[in-house]
């Protein structure tokens, strides 16, 4: 029977697939007594779950790029050693055989009492040891749950009767960004997640990577069962749970007069962004990654508005990118960029962009443990402040890219005077250390702040003499506005990019900066939404920043515009404060 489940619409397009459940990377496991008769069948199951991961461990070796850091392979080594050796072996099955524990029981009884065991010695290296032994568990509890832990081998593009071979969806409690952006090389179809919010860091992943997503579908992942039939209306953020032949075809058509548009708006790409009178608009990319910018200049950016750099700093279990790491995947990003400006942003980590995926809003993590409510807590800019060591290494290996190309540093959720006073002084230090050690950098490189709380806004005249740019992150000025977490689905449908109240905060940042002729983009999402474009135009947006994937959306749009016309009808919704008046204002803005 089919039926329909409703989430956000976080990323365009249709999937078309068959579902695959990804268990919580959680060690939450059921526990049951195994009959007398099943005892040797579960020790197998559990063996054969060794055994997956063994062979996965393997492929991961055999697949590591040349390139790869030769820590990756042996931290694989590392884990295969853990997995052969008998503390993961033995214990659980004589669990299993004595007790009748179910494996994954088994498995967590031994891991709990290994965990106390390594508490105790005081040896630093074998204490660390602990992390790889829990991730190891991890993966074999992932098996025995029958979810691969890493990404599936590639499915073929026929199956065995020629036809099609199904696309395939992850169907997930929640992903973190991290883990999302793994996804990212692999032939998964589409998301869809029970937990997330329209710009929840995991949906703009998503969206990055341009393939269908709905999020915030509540208990997908309880009625979805593994290998059911899906598909994602990623523009409605509908799921619709074993569709009907008619239902399927509807889709398949929607699916190809969809990449019929994707093809069309390759014309685009060379064409520069210039309004019907006249006016030159910026379309730049927001990349996650330095390897990202092959998309963007793919999709004719013009340079990089936003280089999110915190991914690089995720799941790396406590230990950061030192500063000659960092350097290197700078340098990519702006050689990559061949000239064109590259803005980087320091790190923003926090709040639901934790530094480990097993990190965060959960509260499993001490870091955040303590953390009341992590938005608003020790995040981006508050906590490189709060670690001078770690923000001055990002600092000099960002100084050392800008020998290289065109470097802006941005910083994030900027909001007191003396936030911008510690930061410059920070850059400044970070200079000075260079100069000693005799390496080149980019003297006169551009500095900026993001705008994304409130009181930034209303403090904008010092963000103008003291910044050389400026940059609205829409994404959490709406949630810091409207006191709306981003990333939670049960306050979703209050997440306004229209509310009047935001709408004044984003026309008060753009007129202020163009009056003082400091330049200012948006690199929030509403900047890479076709249907916002008119009306930012309007309040004299020229510098866009968004993901590769919306840039020529967008481009047709600035093509289809004229600002004057525009910047009328934008006064009109400013000064609307009623919703019928609001929304008649925004209709007379739309195209056609
Ligand atoms: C924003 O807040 O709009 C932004 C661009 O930053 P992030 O989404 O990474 O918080
Ligand atoms: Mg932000």
């Amino acid at each position: 029977m089919p039926f329909a489940l409703h989430g956000i619409p976080v990323s365009r397009g249709v999937a078309i697939g068959r579902a695959h459940l990804l268990a919580p990377a959680a060690l939450d496991v059921s526990h049951y007594l195994v009959d007398e008769d099943r005892i040797e069948d579960e020790v197998q199951r559990l063996r054969a779950a060794r055994a997956a991961v063994r062979a996965e461990l393997s492929a991961l070796k055999r697949d590591l790029p040349r390139d790869a850091p030769e820590e990756m392979g042996a931290f694989l080594d590392v884990h295969a050693m853990i997995l052969d050796d008998e503390m993961l072996s033995r214990e659980p099955e004589r669990l299993i055989r004595t007790r009748r524990y179910n494996a994954e029981w088994a498995l967590t009884t031994r891991l709990e009492e290994l965990m106390r065991q390594f508490d105790e010695i005081d040896d630093e290296y074998i204490r660390e040891r602990k992390a790889d032994i829990e991730q190891v568990v991890e993966r074999i509890l992932k098996v025995l749950a029958g979810a691969p832990v890493l990404v599936p081998a590639p499915a073929p593009a026929l199956s065995a009767d020629g036809e099609p071979a199904p696309g395939v969806i992850v169907v997930a409690h929640d992903i973190s960004p991290a883990d999302m952006l793994q996804f990212r090389h692999t032939v998964f179809h589409g998301f869809v997640t029970d937990m997330g919010g329209r710009t929840s860091h995991t949906a703009i992943v998503a969206r990055s990577l341009d393939i269908p997503a709905a999020v915030g579908v509540q208990n997908a992942s309880e009625l979805i069962r593994q290998d059911d039939w899906i598909i994602i209306d990623g523009d409605a953020g509908l799921v619709i749970v074993d569709p009907t032949p008619i239902i399927l075809e509807e889709y398949r058509h929607r699916q190809s007069e969809r990449a019929l548009e994707k093809k069309r708006l390759q014309r685009l790409r060379h064409t520069p962004a210039v309004t019907l009178d006249g006016i030159e608009i910026d379309l730049l990319a927001n990349i996650e990654m330095a390897e990202d910018a092959t998309a963007a200049l793919a999709a004719g950016a013009v340079g990089v508005g936003l280089f999110r750099s915190e991914f690089l700093f995720m799941n790396r279990r406590g230990e950061l990118p030192g500063e000659d790491e960092q350097f290197e995947a700078y340098r990519a990003a702006v050689e990559a960029m061949h000239g064109l400006p590259v803005t980087i942003r320091t790190i923003d980590i926090g709040s639901d962009k934790p530094l480990d995926a097993r990190d965060g809003r959960d509260g499993r993590a001490d870091e955040y443990e303590t953390a009341l409510n992590p938005a608003l807590g020790l995040r981006a800019i508050r906590w490189s402040l709060s670690e001078p060591a770690m923000f001055l290494t990002q600092l000099r290996a960002l100084l050392r890219a800008s020998a290289y190309g065109p470097v802006r540093l941005l910083f994030p959720m900027m909001a007191h005077a003396r936030e911008i006073d510690q930061t410059l002084e920070l850059v400044a230090r970070a200079k000075r250390d260079l100069q000693e050690r005799g390496v080149p950098f980019d003297a006169h490189l551009q500095v900026g702040a993001m705008i994304e709380i409130p009181a930034a806004v209303l403090l904008l005249p010092l963000f103008l003499k003291r910044m050389d740019f400026l940059s609205i992150g829409t994404n959490d000025l709406i949630q810091y506005t409207l006191a709306i977490d981003r990333a939670d689905n049960a306050v979703a449908h209050l997440y306004d990019p229209l509310h009047p109240a935001v709408l004044q905060l984003i026309a008060r940042t753009i007129r202020e900066a163009n009056e003082a002729g400091v330049p200012v983009a948006v690199c929030g999402e509403m900047a890479g939404d076709p249907a916002m474009t008119r009306l930012l135009l309007g309040m004299g947006l020229r510098e866009f920043s968004m993901h590769p994937a919306q840039l020529l959306r967008v481009k047709q749009e600035v093509l289809h515009a004229d600002c004057g016309q525009l910047s009328a009808l934008v006064d009109a919704v400013l000064q609307a404060y009623e919703p019928e008046e609001a929304a008649a204002a925004l209709a007379r803005l739309s195209r056609g």
